[in-house]
């Protein structure tokens, strides 16, 4: 299969695991499963060929691929299944990061929706992992005819660890799991992002109600306290900032997108994208905007860009104007519309309730991804975070 991606983060996908099972709503369209239903009927694809989906396969033959490609590259780990999946054992995954350990020319991409699992594997008996993975490399490191292996430096430098989020609920479940997990930088994907995420009130786990701000190490206090009062809930107005000295870790880029592959892709809200950037600018920490999906905000087009998708149902011809077509016979949208609500609901735009107070809602047109592209609010906003690549 070919390494090459189409994902605008990364140059190249590395698979030595392929097929998974769904854990959250960010997986009803998952792009592997789409990908699958093509590459299972290609008699060549062999780790393919007639497997289901749901069948998760380690694959030793891939595991030296990265060993073989010359020229460094930022690599996504597992774009057709889940690294931490629980059918892939830790031996498997001791020699995933071994290979990583001794590719050390390329950045590799680690994204998951098990954190818990992730969290598991590097926890075992303090530096045992450490260990395993240093014995995976030298024995990788002697079937290559090489002996000099040595140690790795942990956790590895040129592994990004990160969790796929979709909402709120997914932001708290899966971010404090990653942030107590060893890396060098540690990131989240918000992609398909189906609602609100506020980084700065993510619940802590094991402190009732208590919400952390993920992007600077501490927590915003209620609006009456100035230090080491309640945590500002979601909505709630913030207070003073009291920092924790004794904080995990912070994150250190945000990716996010909406949902992409088909006509059954879900709409993204403007003001979801829109928090998460000014989030992400207000701590200085680099943001992603990666892509609309399937389908355009109003509110990110041009008047002339809503007209083209009104037109009537005579399409000019030899030299007659279009324009002066759609006066005379009316127009409709071509294009399927719909009302989206910052709590993610979709209503018709004929639909008395689409824009009553409060909803929020967003006409929103399916333009497909291609067409809807990568700006937000006229920019494109692709940034990094530090590293030495
Ligand atoms: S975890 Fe990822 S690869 Fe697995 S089903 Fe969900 S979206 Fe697909």
């Amino acid at each position: 299969m070919s390494d090459k991606t189409g994902i605008a983060w990364t140059d190249a996908s590395w698979n030595p695991v392929t097929g998974c099972t769904k854990v959250s709503q960010g997986c009803k369209h998952c792009y592997a499963e789409r990908e699958w239903a093509r590459l299972t009927a290609n008699t060549k694809a062999t780790a393919y060929y007639g497997r289901a989906f749901t069948d998760v396969a380690c694959h030793e033959d891939r595991l030296d691929q990265p060993l073989r490609w010359s020229k460094p590259r930022m690599i996504f780990v597992n774009s057709m299944s889940d690294l931490f999946h629980e059918d892939v054992p830790d031996e498997f995954i001791d020699r995933v990061f071994a290979v990583m350990a001794l590719a050390e020319k390329h950045t590799f991409q680690v994204l998951t929706k098990r954190p818990e699992r992730m969290r598991r594997w590097f926890d075992v008996g303090h530096d045992n992992r450490e260990h395993a993975v240093g014995q995976a490399m030298r024995e990788i490191a002697a079937s290559r005819g090489g002996d000099d292996a040595g140690l790795p430096e942990w956790p590895l430098p040129n592994v990004w660890l990160g969790v796929s989020i979709e909402d709120q609920t997914t932001a708290d479940e899966r971010i404090p799991l990653l942030l107590q997990t060893p890396a060098t930088v540690r990131w989240v994907s918000a992609e398909p992002l189906l609602g609100a995420v506020d980084l700065e009130r993510v619940a802590w786990p094991n402190k009732c109600g208590h919400r952390v701000d993920v992007l600077r190490g501490g927590y915003w206090n209620k609006a009456h306290c100035i230090a080491l009062g309640p945590s500002a809930d979601l909505g709630e107005a913030k207070g003073g900032f009291t920092n924790h000295s004794d904080f995990p870790a912070t994150l250190d880029w945000i990716v996010c997108g909406g949902e992409s592959g088909g006509p059954k892709a879900r709409p993204m809200h403007p003001d979801w994208a829109e928090d998460l950037q000014s989030q992400c600018e207000e701590a200085g920490i680099p943001f992603f905007f990666k892509q609309w999906g399937e389908w355009l905000p109003v509110n990110q087009m041009t008047d002339v860009e809503i007209g083209e998708l009104h037109r009537s149902n005579r399409i000019a011809k030899n030299g007659e104007d279009q324009f002066a077509m759609d006066e005379i016979f009316g127009t409709h949208c071509t294009v399927p519309a719909t009302v989206v609500g910052t709590d993610g609901s979709c209503l018709a735009v004929t639909d008395p309730m689409a824009f009553r107070t409060g909803r929020g809602g967003m006409t929103t047109f399916r333009v497909g991804a291609r067409k809807a592209g990568c700006t937000l609010n006229g920019e494109v906003r692709q940034d990094w975070p530090a590293y030495e690549g």
